[in-house]
């Protein structure tokens, strides 16, 4: 006989989205019970995401060591060496995993249960024939798998995956990447960095939802570096040709092929509900996850979702992260703002590159934009750690309202963070303008891009009648 348990919660999956909200829903007096199948931590701690980051560290020191003669460093130019990187990943996540331990979860209140979990019904989970939890309500935040690969001969030729690379501890000859995300660029340019050739071979366009003029400067530095990007090649099958992997290629009308030493496959990612009998607890899915409404709920009212599992969604922690928030102010009956949060995208390339706001379609419903834009070239701090490479362009309305804002560049990812907060508490352009930044900073760079700002209230009503008639004419 199952151990029949009748928590206020249910969470199933314990990557970041389950942890998040299982340890704040205890803290706030729910009862809740979480079921993990294997490690915790998720796809961070156990499938690549925080060993990538590590490995992109790893590479840009090596890359700034290599070519720091201009900063008087003599040794450079030296030899990078790809075990000690290995170790830096290991020692990374090693670092990483207490705070996403069984053990802190469990010391914080919450009763994790180690198992795969599957619905019964619409009312109860079964954790194999050891426990039914009949909750007041469950959240699924099983994450997302690799999608299947439909490439012929994949499956008789050994390859890495976003897992499993980190396991190589010699850098590879030829690594052959067949992906188009952020996420392989990153891995491309690492592994170019430490001296293997990488070639992407990219069923699409890389970088595609962000300003194609923005991902031009990112592809063009790989390019640069000698990551080879491939796209739209038809790739016909792959084959083994002991020790080497050929990638055999349809290219404007011929066939083509490539050889390398390693093959890393890192296909889009789809919700993981396989195994959780969706059906017999009616809840509705498509091909890419669950499908769930504003308030994150599915189509049986007691399952919510959360994370990467959700059909649609933006696979990333931040957004796991925010939606976790989302059920626990609704479970607390604290007030929800339910309108989409504006959530930034980021890519850990050098240069790298980050996005939040409209899209090129969204921006295309709004009339009278002004594109607000500043080189890094124009910043004290940027000319002073040699910077020669970086760009932040701000889209406004009429009414000086935050559209959209694209940043390439060194620190990007952390420049972002500003404008984050901006969209999220509605902050017009002016207001960008009324803080100190530090001299010389790159905040300052945020800072005099709104100075650009030519609205109502900066120009005399007589010049911008004059100023329109001009733009008109
Ligand atoms: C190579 C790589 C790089 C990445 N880099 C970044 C980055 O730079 N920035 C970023 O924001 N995101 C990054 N991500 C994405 C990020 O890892 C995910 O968005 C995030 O982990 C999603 O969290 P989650 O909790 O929804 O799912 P997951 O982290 O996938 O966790 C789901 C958990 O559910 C468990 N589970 C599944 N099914 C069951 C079941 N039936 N019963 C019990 N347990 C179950 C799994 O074992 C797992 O522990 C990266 C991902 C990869 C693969």
């Amino acid at each position: 006989m199952p151990e029949v348990l009748k928590p206020d919660l249910c969470v199933i999956g314990a990557g970041p989205a389950g942890m998040a909200l299982a340890t704040a829903a205890v803290a706030k007096g729910i009862s809740v019970v979480l079921i993990e199948r294997g490690a915790t931590g998720g796809a961070i701690l156990n499938a690549g995401g925080g060993a990538s980051k590590a490995m992109v560290a790893a590479a840009r020191a090596a890359h700034f060591c290599q070519n720091a003669g201009r900063f008087g460093f003599k040794e450079g130019r030296g030899k990078v060496e790809f075990l000690s990187a290995h170790a830096h990943v290991r020692d990374t996540m090693r670092a990483m995993a207490p705070n996403s331990s069984r053990e802190r979860i469990i010391a914080l209140g919450v009763k994790v249960i180690a198992g795969l979990a599957s619905f019964k019904d619409k009312d109860s989970v079964v954790v194999g024939n050891a426990y039914e939890i009949a909750a007041k309500r469950f959240v699924i935040a099983t994450g997302a798998v690799d999608a299947p690969s439909s490439v012929s001969g994949l499956a008789d030729v050994p390859h890495y995956t976003s897992e499993t690379i980190f396991d190589l501890i010699h850098c590879p000859r030829h690594l052959i990447i067949l992906a188009h995300s952020a996420y392989a660029l990153e891995q491309a340019q690492a592994h170019r960095r430490f001296g293997a050739e990488v070639t992407v071979l990219a069923s699409k366009p890389p970088l595609a939802e962000f300003d194609p003029e923005f991902t031009s400067i990112v592809l063009d530095q790989l390019t640069r570096e000698g990551v080879a990007v491939r796209v739209a090649d038809t790739i016909l099958r792959i084959e083994r040709d002991r020790p080497r992997v050929r990638v055999i290629m349809a290219s404007e009308g011929a066939e083509t092929e490539i050889e390398g030493s390693h093959l890393l496959v890192m296909p889009d990612r789809v919700g993981n509900f396989a195994e959780l009998n969706l059906a017999g607890a009616g809840v509705s899915h498509d091909a890419d996850g669950i499908v769930v409404n504003k308030r994150l709920r599915s189509s049986n009212g007691k399952v919510f979702a959360i994370g990467d599992v959700i059909s649609g969604s933006s696979r990333s922690v931040a957004a796991a992260i925010h939606q976790a928030d989302l059920i626990i102010r609704d479970l607390a009956g604290l007030a929800v703002d339910r309108s989409a949060a504006p959530i930034a995208s980021v890519v850990h390339t050098d240069p790298e590159l980050a996005h939040i706001g409209l899209g090129q379609e969204g921006l295309k419903k709004h009339r009278d934009l002004q594109y607000l834009r500043l080189g890094f070239a124009d910043s004290d701090r940027a000319r002073a750690e040699d910077i020669r490479q970086g760009h932040i362009k701000v889209v406004v309305d009429s009414r000086g309202r935050i559209l959209s804002v694209t940043i390439v560049g060194p620190q990007a990812t952390e420049m972002i963070a500003l404008w984050s907060l901006a969209l999220t508490q509605k902050l017009n352009i002016r207001d960008m303008r009324k803080f100190v930044a530090p001299y010389p900073s790159m905040t300052e760079i945020s800072q005099r891009v709104a100075m650009g700002y030519d609205g109502p209230a900066e120009t005399p009503s007589r010049v911008r009648r004059l100023l329109n008639r001009l733009r008109r004419s």
